[in-house]
């Protein structure tokens, strides 16, 4: 695997591959690997992209600084795991490389909605963070395909607006891929090595809500969203949440609250437990009740 620090450098190696006619995958991570970034740099491959993974920890999506400082940085390991993997590139940029400006004019994306809600009202300034390290990641790679997972559900949402909204590469093809999850349910995230393995436990308290959501459905218990997410909050914070910022049963494009759950719905879920801020959901496909 080749290892690219500067934008200039890694050109270089994407106009050779360009020039073969091979496609490139791009998989933007901020390192501390696990499985489910590896899924990704995997479905690239599959695609038969040559790939590149950039890992950099992106000083302006931190609305918190406190989580800025203590996010887990694991580079030896992480080089490890990719050339395993098979990843072909890994772009390794400084901050000044990405913020040769300073990072105090940043330019600003207009995201509608997808700001207001969930995420982006619980982390001011976060997705704005999120657009421009992309925006200048795309721009330096162009890939024909981008791989980012479901689990941040929203973040999905946001990219596929500013692919949507802003001048990219016209042909790059945006995939969602699947949360990949330990084999407890637990869904895989840099910040569980921040948890105890009793954090652990408790924290999948988030992952038996899906299944309370489901059995309310079939069992026809409950199609009321309110009852159904007073009752996940609580069940959080009877395991051990110490803090629940929302749990939201919205449409899978908009993000819009619904109450309607006959049609497909996802429901988002963000909590901390231990200090550690967790976000999970999962997706309700309508085929999945059509018979309740
Ligand atoms: P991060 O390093 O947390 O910024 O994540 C980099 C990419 O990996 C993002 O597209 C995430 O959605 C994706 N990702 C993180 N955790 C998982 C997971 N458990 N399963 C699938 N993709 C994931």
């Amino acid at each position: 695997m080749k290892i690219f620090e500067t934008k200039q450098a890694l050109q270089d190696f994407i106009d050779e591959h360009r020039s073969k006619n091979t496609l490139i995958g791009f998989v933007p991570t901020m390192g501390a690997l696990h499985e489910g970034h590896l899924s990704l740099i995997e479905k690239s491959k599959q695609h038969g992209a040559a790939t590149v993974c950039s890992i950099f920890v992106n000083p302006t999506q931190f609305n918190d600084p406190k989580d800025f400082e203590k996010y887990p940085k694991t580079l030896e390991e992480d080089i490890q795991k990719l050339e395993l993997a098979g990843c072909e590139a890994l772009f390794l940029p400084s901050v000044e490389e990405m913020y040769p400006e300073g990072m105090q004019q940043l330019p600003h994306y207009s995201l509608g909605r997808l700001e207001e809600l969930w995420e982006g009202a619980h982390r001011p300034g976060h997705f704005q963070g999120v657009c421009v390290i992309v925006h200048r990641l795309l721009e330096a790679v162009r890939p024909d395909l981008l791989l980012m997972g479901s689990k941040d559900f929203q973040q999905v949402a946001v990219i596929r607006y500013l692919l949507a909204h802003y001048s990219f590469e016209p042909n790059m093809e945006l995939i969602p891929c699947e949360t990949i999850r330990e084999a407890s349910g637990l869904a895989m995230s840099s910040r569980n090595v921040r948890l105890s393995p009793e954090q652990k436990i408790q924290a999948l308290a988030i992952y038996h809500g899906f299944d309370m959501i489901r059995m309310a459905i079939f069992e026809q218990k409950t199609r009321e969203t309110e009852v159904l997410e007073q009752q996940f909050a609580q069940q959080l914070l009877d395991a051990g949440f110490e803090s629940v910022d929302y749990i939201a049963f919205a449409d899978p494009f908009s993000l819009e609250p619904i109450t309607d759950l006959s049609q497909t719905f996802v429901v988002l879920v963000a909590a901390s437990i231990g200090g550690v801020r967790l976000i999970d959901n999962q997706l309700f496909p309508h085929e999945l009740f059509k018979r309740v």
